[in-house]
């Protein structure tokens, strides 16, 4: 249920907050400041102080921001997004750099990437690929937490020296949960203590039942320090992607998610956004949780400007009036005013929210650990 704190009421009305207790107090009722009330008896303290009432519902301000349907035959096949997942030290950074240096051509203008929390590179059968640069499942949880959905695929890095430990299990269940298909990497199999058969055992007690193990789910054996098998697990990945077959719109306003975000010293704000649907362009107003921006410039994981990203794509956008949050939704609207409305009323609600957990000794203990 809708619910306002006494001081966020009067401030909204222009009044006291004294005067709002006092007139609660008048029908039976005791308040602090802190306290919260429903919306329909902020509704009649309102009117009693004759104020005109307009209660906006979530869905009025949020109406059509997100998830508006696409006519099938406007979609087209988009990258696979990638999430590489596993068991501290078992090689996820390890995977991540080889994957990204392999496919950086020696030579290739600036040949440095940047980091921006996510990169692309190119599969053995042509088409990109997108990384998600932040592994590790507490990424991934906030993410899932506030309903993004950004992964296709998650690469589950097993150490062949190491076996099946805690996180892997954990990250097994995260990618069931959120329906994302696996594909096993064993990582490690340099080493002399190596037992990558092991590794697909130890799997079968957590129903990942691997292809050489007559199941479904693809494997390969890398190593992520000699740059073994680095294609083959491209290559896989690319398989997969064409069983999901993995489609968006891109001729639209675009929509996506914030997957990283700092207040940089010399550029203010600067955000990566992971492009899910349409395309995002240079001039756009934008909207990320609180925060609200118009795209003054887009540049890709080389540092590269561009004018424009389709969907799959990672880009560090310049603009943001403020720091969004990773995990928060990002969504184009048609004008600042609207902008506005959007980041405040979410402010609002934020506020609102605050005030409830602070104000109210009802708390649960959850509420307070966090
Ligand atoms: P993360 O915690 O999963 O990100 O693991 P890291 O990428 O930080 O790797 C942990 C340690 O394992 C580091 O010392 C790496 O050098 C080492 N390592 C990673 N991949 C391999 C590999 O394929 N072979 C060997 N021998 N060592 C590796
Ligand atoms: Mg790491």
């Amino acid at each position: 249920p809708e619910t306002i704190t006494i001081q966020e009421l009067a401030n909204r009305m222009s009044e006291r907050a004294v005067d709002v207790i006092r007139l609660l107090m008048k029908q039976g009722a005791m308040h602090k400041i802190t306290d919260v009330i429903d919306a329909d008896t902020a509704q009649l303290v309102a009117e009693e102080m004759g104020h005109t009432v307009k209660r906006v519902a979530e869905s009025d301000v949020e109406e059509g921001l997100f998830d508006t349907p696409d006519e099938d035959a406007d979609l087209q096949s988009r990258p696979p997004v990638v999430t590489i997942m596993g068991h501290v030290d078992h090689g996820k950074t390890s995977l991540l750099d080889a994957i990204r240096q392999a496919n950086v051509v020696s030579g290739e203008a600036g040949g440095i990437t940047q980091h921006i929390g996510a990169y692309q590179v190119t599969a053995p059968n042509g088409n990109p690929v997108t990384f998600i640069d932040t592994p590790g499942h507490a990424a991934f949880t906030a993410m899932r937490a506030r309903g993004a959905k950004v992964t296709d695929i998650v690469v589950l890095v097993v150490a062949a020296d190491d076996g099946v430990m805690p996180q892997t299990i954990e990250a097994i269940n995260h990618a069931r949960a959120a329906g994302v298909p696996l594909i096993v990497a064993i990582n490690k199999v340099d080493k002399p203590d190596a037992k990558p058969e092991r590794v697909r055992t130890e799997l079968l007690q957590y129903e990942v039942q691997v292809e050489s193990m007559g199941g479904e789910t693809l494997e390969v054996e890398v190593s992520a320090k000699q740059k073994l098998n680095l294609d083959k697990l491209l290559e896989l990945i690319a398989l997969q992607a064409e069983v999901l077959d993995l489609k968006a719109n891109a001729d639209r306003v675009a929509e996506g998610t914030v997957i990283e975000a700092r207040l940089d010293k010399g550029r203010g704000p600067v955000a990566t956004m992971l492009v899910q649907r349409g395309t995002l362009r240079v001039g756009d107003i934008i909207v990320a949780g609180t925060q609200w921006g118009r795209v003054r410039a887009l540049l890709d994981d080389k540092g590269v400007t561009r004018q424009e990203a389709g969907p799959s794509f990672p880009v560090e956008i310049l603009g943001f009036s403020g720091t969004p949050e990773a995990g928060d939704r990002v969504a184009v609207v048609e004008s600042e005013a609207r902008a506005r409305e959007i980041t405040e009323y979410r402010e609002r609600m934020k506020r609102d929210k605050l005030a409830a957990r602070g104000g109210s000794a009802r708390g649960s203990l959850s509420d307070m650990m966090s």
